[in-house]
């Protein structure tokens, strides 16, 4: 990514422009109506969003949509204008995983994240992963019994999951649930909610 911006930069891209495209990327079918619903919940939910695209598309996009204020933390890999007025890509952090790609791993990213709260003393009930890339597998070794896992229909954590399955039935305790449109994924968490 960091050599695309530098292509876009050299054809005369400004970050204003690229704004408008990342601001006009429609959300995954359903995922409006399901963010909407996990907003109402109050502090039934503590939201963050793990991804390895750029915080200033990410964050475009989620302005855009009117969905920013529900996430507690955003981790991304930092980007915006450098002194130029050029869009510049930051890798996210470095670590030591063999699995994920060298900016960032987004199980290092969530361990990180939950031994923070530990630290306050803070251990949530259960966690929720919604994802759908490759590099969202890594992080499944932190979900445990009573945990769900949403994997995006076909796409490769799905993939990467069902193989983990067939080849250590009894590795995967968290729930799977496939998903190809996010209502799917609001109806589970309605249902989770109920036995709260
Ligand atoms: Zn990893």
């Amino acid at each position: 990514m960091q050599c695309v911006f530098q292509y876009l930069s050299d054809q005369g891209v400004r970050p204003r422009d690229l704004r408008v495209v990342y601001e006009s990327i429609p959300l995954s079918p359903g995922m409006g109506e399901m963010l909407q619903f996990v907003a109402k919940q109050g502090s039934c939910f503590e939201v963050i969003l793990i991804s390895d695209a750029n915080t200033f598309g990410v964050e475009s996009a989620l302005r855009a949509a009117g969905h920013q204020g529900l996430f507690r933390r955003i981790f991304s890999n930092p980007s915006g204008p450098d002194a130029r007025g050029l869009l510049a890509l930051q890798p996210f952090h470095s670590h030591s995983c063999a699995r994920c790609p060298a900016n960032m791993c987004k199980h290092k990213v969530l361990s990180d994240y939950l031994r923070e709260w530990a630290h306050d003393g803070v251990h949530f009930e259960r966690l929720v992963y919604v994802g759908d890339g490759a590099n969202d597998f890594c992080p499944m070794g932190l979900l445990a019994g009573g945990d769900v896992a949403f994997p995006r229909r076909g796409c490769p954590m799905h993939r990467l999951i069902q193989e983990a399955q067939k080849a250590e039935p009894s590795s995967f305790r968290a729930s799977v649930v496939p998903w190809e449109n996010a209502t799917e994924v609001r109806l589970h968490l309605q249902q989770v909610l109920k036995t709260c």
